[in-house]
């Protein structure tokens, strides 16, 4: 019985340390105050998780400083760019893509270029429609032939969301460049958009996408315009197969290194500054690797086609209830490691118990929770990893102080009249003289003794003697102020520590412990002082500067006592 109420406040406590720990980290968490650590975590195992084979149905032509230093043109003219598509063109590609900006026509070869664009029905350019726009090519537009370059930055400037479409002002939907080039290439195998019964979502061969939503993940209230989808990145450089320019034009490539594949042209020259940090590009050990925009669209549109062809797997994320539940999961097991921990007896030695706690208490489950968001991440799942983390140490440091708290309370109560012991008596009696010598108040104090209890306990047996000490002390500790105290003094003795009391206060809450323990009229037969239970009181005071230690003052206290049970207990007396 006893027992299982312990249980019972046991399983409450870890309840509440739960809720409170889970409530504030939902909050914080919902106030963005994890977004850059949850992101940078979701960087880290971008770069721990085991590189990918290379994209083989993706051919990347990249214009790299060599390329600009042989052609000694940048732009490169209308001639050359001209040139450069009738080559590719010949191996026949399912899609080429054309990651430059072509608004404006650079000469020579303008006719020429104009000519090629119209006969390449699969060639696709970019504008910039958001922010800083930048126009299309007016042919590449006339013919429809045009997507978004648009990338997705986040506030730490990296680039995790891929942008798949938007709709633009006249309400026509525009695709982003990775986004229609590999619908270009999977409408070759027949593979096509379809819709869904949610709505939003688009069905392509063996993947659905979902599309971002502004709290997906660790993201808090991002923007979600268009149709966005965080980036699956199948890896840097060394993940694409890339030509340069100068190698196509001189024929310097496989004969059917294009055919049949995606191509997508575009610089990756530094002078022209078109690079982004992705999860890769960890600062640590040296220089940030940044990867060419035009990386970022192969990224994109291998991820979309692995997904669609090979169902290769989107990031997927949990709704905002489930991302609570995970927070509150580990939460609820931090403060049971917390309380068992605390109760560990082992623990009592305190250096040992510090570096025990940090392993087993922080280090062991951190690494669990880290480690289950990281195997969760690998099967293609991001679940957020350090508002859990955060939530489980905070649970664990809450609920083994809490429960030495409490430890240390029940230190200094009475276990059978649930009012302050002996030891809490002696203190607080050692901290009031000091106060009270200094401030020069007076100090008064009270011993109580049950009258004839022994002939109480031979009459009425010992636990009905224990229920009358429980009454007893509750009388006690109701008739006192709120700043005094009333504690166990030992066996069926109390005592009441008047801080800054007149003589007369003292006598007054005396009087009201005997009054209000007569009105009780618990039955005392055996009792030669009265019919029902009663009480001695003896008071001492520091009033008459005779009181040298509080030791005297209780000494004092018990020589009243005695006189009141010498003179047919049931009264109180004060010393002078
Ligand atoms: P007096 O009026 O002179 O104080 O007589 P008394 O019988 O109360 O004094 P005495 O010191 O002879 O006896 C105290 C009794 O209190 C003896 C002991 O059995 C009883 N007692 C002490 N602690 C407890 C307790 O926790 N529970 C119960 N039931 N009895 C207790
Ligand atoms: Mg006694
Ligand atoms: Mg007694």
């Amino acid at each position: 019985m006893k027992n299982n109420l312990k249980k019972l406040t046991k399983l409450r406590s870890i309840l509440g340390v739960t809720c409170g720990v889970s409530v504030l980290t939902i909050t914080l968490s919902s106030l963005g105050s994890f977004q850059s650590l949850e992101l940078s975590t979701l960087d880290r195992w971008f770069r721990l998780r085991p590189p990918e084979s290379k994209e083989r149905r993706i051919v990347v032509v990249t214009i790299d400083e060599s390329d600009i230093n042989q052609l000694e043109q940048w732009p490169i003219s209308d001639e050359t760019l001209s040139q450069l598509i009738t080559k590719i063109s010949r191996q026949e590609p399912r899609a080429i893509g054309l990651d430059l900006y072509r608004d404006i026509p650079v000469k020579p070869g303008t006719e020429k270029l104009a000519a090629v664009l119209r006969s390449t029905p699969n060639l696709v350019g970019i504008e910039k429609a958001i922010d800083d726009k930048v126009k299309p090519s007016p042919i590449l537009e006339e013919q429809g032939q045009i997507a978004l370059a648009d990338l997705v930055i986040d506030p730490d400037q990296v680039v995790r969301r891929g942008l798949l479409s938007i709709q633009l002002e006249n309400n026509k939907v525009q695709l982003g460049l990775a986004a229609r080039l590999a619908l270009m290439y999977l409408a070759a195998e027949g593979v096509e958009l379809e819709a869904v019964e949610n709505k939003a979502s688009r069905a392509l061969g063996k993947s659905v996408f979902v599309p971002f939503e502004s709290n997906d993940g660790g993201y808090v209230r991002a923007d979600a315009g268009g149709f966005q989808i965080l980036l699956n990145f199948r890896g840097t450089e060394n993940s694409f197969q890339q030509v340069s320019i100068f190698d196509v034009l001189t024929g310097n490539i496989p004969q059917d290194l294009m055919s049949d594949r995606l191509v997508i042209i575009g610089s990756t020259a530094q002078s022209l500054n078109d690079f982004f940090a992705i999860p890769y590009s960890s600062n640590r050990g040296g220089k940030p690797q940044y990867l060419p925009g035009v990386l970022i669209h192969a990224n994109l549109a291998s991820q979309i086609i692995s997904a669609a062809l090979d169902g290769r797997q989107l990031i997927k994320v949990v709704n905002e209830p489930v991302e609570w539940l995970w927070i509150v999961t580990w939460t609820g097991l931090g403060s049971a490691i917390g309380f068992i921990l605390s109760n560990n007896n082992s623990f009592d030695n305190e250096n040992l118990s510090l570096l025990k706690f940090m392993t087993i208490g922080l280090v062991f489950p951190g690494i669990i929770v880290l480690g289950s968001s990281y195997l969760l991440f690998l099967a293609g799942w991001w679940l957020p990893a350090i508002a859990p983390c955060g939530a489980l140490f905070l649970a664990i440091l809450a609920a083994s102080s809490y429960q030495q708290q409490k430890e240390k309370k029940l230190a200094f109560i009475d276990g059978l009249t649930q009012i302050p012991n002996r030891r809490f008596f002696d203190q607080f009696l050692s901290e009031h003289w000091s106060k009270s010598q200094k401030k020069q108040q007076t100090l008064c104090v009270i011993l109580c003794d049950v009258d004839f209890f022994k002939k109480y306990n031979d009459t009425y047996g010992h636990q009905a003697g224990d229920v009358c000490l429980q009454k007893v002390a509750k009388v006690i500790s109701k008739a006192i102020r709120s700043n005094d105290l009333a504690a166990r003094y030992g066996g069926e003795e109390f005592v009441v520590v008047l801080p800054n009391a007149t003589p007369e206060i003292a006598i007054m809450i005396a009087k009201r412990i005997c009054d209000r323990l007569r009105k009780l009229q618990i039955p005392h037969a055996s009792s030669r002082a009265s019919k029902f239970v009663s009480i001695s009181c003896g008071i001492a005071t520091t009033h008459d500067h005779m009181v040298s230690s509080s030791d005297y003052l209780v000494a004092h206290a018990d020589r009243a006592l005695y006189l009141a049970k010498e003179q047919g207990r049931d009264r109180y007396i004060l010393v002078d």
